[in-house]
């Protein structure tokens, strides 16, 4: 048992934490401290040269964080993890540690609204430039590689229209040209998608979503193929920049942590069941989900995804007044950004994560005004079903009565 690695359901409950080492205290204990004492002035001082491994003051680690770490490291086939305050302090973090002045990134389209704002401070203060491209063929990648190209930064599935990257041709290209690649893998967790597998050097999350699961912190993680990269990381942007994750957020997250796998097949099985309940509904003109048959990008999904996960986009008929309508009409479901949380949430990106991109950018990118994201949580299916259905039914009722 001892040669064999642990399979991710007991990973998230196991790893990097044994309880003979803690009173046999069977939760990870808080460690709610800043600083450590040494045992004498020369252990400070070999902590300090980095002779003696151990703890200093709390920015450059903390054992409570460090479990958290060593378990999305596991999870994620890496060799070394660290968390953040949020999905975007390691989102900036790893392009801060990336780039210098001159840099180019080649991003996938469709990119997180933060990271797209990130990018434009970067490239207005820094004159480091980027490009989205839509990344569906190695040909279409490599023709947007430059000289000072020095990443590729990619989300997939892509916020909200689902749209797919295929991992595979990315990390082809990249090996071709030297280049280190990034992935945001926030929308399929690591239970679903492990891009480290692929190629990727970098695999980031907001733990906000799927990984906490219970919507009550905002944390990020980054996870490394290579070690001693990350340990680089550690002790300079992370250090220094100080964007870290507090004791208590990786205490609840390795509590939520804990329940991933079991609901991340929750949250695919309550999707698909919405999935075939929107495709008998009139009123519904399109649906994207990566695992639906009718994707025509179905293979890519099930090369890199093991499935579909928790969110479905689809279009309603009449537009923004016939999708706000519709959100308004539910009442189970909850008119919320985020997702991965335990509650139902339904989004309008247009009006709401999107609103900030321009009108033809969002067109292009397929963010109509009827269009709807749904992240599907962990209630009953049918109850489910059924806020849908008497949203449905009242704007059957509005489009005859307005006609
Ligand atoms: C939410 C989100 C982020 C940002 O994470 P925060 O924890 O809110 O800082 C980045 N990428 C994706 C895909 C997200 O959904």
């Amino acid at each position: 048992m001892k040669n064999k690695p642990l399979h991710k359901d007991t990973v998230v409950i196991h790893e990097g934490y044994d309880d003979k080492q803690h009173h046999g205290s069977l939760a990870v204990p808080l460690y709610q401290t800043s600083t450590y004492s040494f045992e004498n002035a020369v252990q400070g001082e070999k902590r300090f040269s980095g002779e003696e491994a151990g703890n200093i003051y709390s920015r450059l680690g903390n054992p409570t964080v460090q479990v958290l770490e060593d378990r999305i490291a596991a999870l994620e086939n890496g060799a070394g993890a660290l968390a953040f305050g949020s999905g975007m302090a390691a989102v900036s973090s790893v392009l801060v540690h990336l780039t210098k002045s001159g840099d180019h990134i080649l991003c996938s389209r469709g990119i997180y609204g933060c990271t797209f704002g990130l990018l434009g401070l970067m490239e207005d203060k820094y004159q480091i430039t980027h490009s989205l491209i839509s990344m569906t063929t190695e040909e279409e990648i490599e023709r947007s590689i430059k000289p000072e190209t020095v990443c590729i930064y990619v989300e997939t599935p892509i916020n909200p229209t689902m749209e797919l990257v295929d991992l595979q041709a990315v990390v082809n290209v990249a090996k071709r040209h030297g280049l280190k690649v990034v992935v945001d893998n926030t929308f399929t967790s690591p239970y679903l998608q492990n891009p480290i597998d692929i190629g990727a050097d970098f695999v980031l999350h907001s733990a906000t979503k799927y990984i906490n699961g219970h919507g009550d912190v905002i944390a990020g993680l980054l996870v490394g193929k290579d070690a001693e990269e990350i340990q680089t990381l550690r002790m300079t942007v992370q250090k220094d920049y100080g964007a870290i994750m507090s004791p208590f957020d990786a205490w609840l997250l390795i509590r939520g942590l804990k329940t991933l796998p079991v609901r991340m097949e929750k949250h695919t099985s309550n999707a698909e069941k919405l999935l075939t309940y929107l495709k008998s509904q009139k009123l519904v003109e399109s649906i994207y989900y990566p695992f639906d048959e009718g994707n025509p990008q179905f293979e890519i999904a099930k090369r890199q995804m093991r499935a579909g996960g928790g969110l479905i986009s689809f279009t309603v008929k009449g537009g923004k007044e016939s999708a706000q309508l519709f959100m308004d009409k539910l009442s189970l479901i909850k008119i919320a950004v985020s997702l991965g949380d335990a509650e139902t949430l339904i989004q309008h990106p247009s009006t709401m994560t999107h609103s900030g991109v321009p009108v033809e950018d969002r067109e292009q990118m397929g963010i109509t005004d009827s269009l709807l994201r749904l992240s599907v949580g962990l209630e009953y299916a049918d109850d489910l079903i059924d806020d849908l259905e008497s949203a449905f039914a009242a704007l059957e009722q509005h489009s005859t009565t307005h006609s």
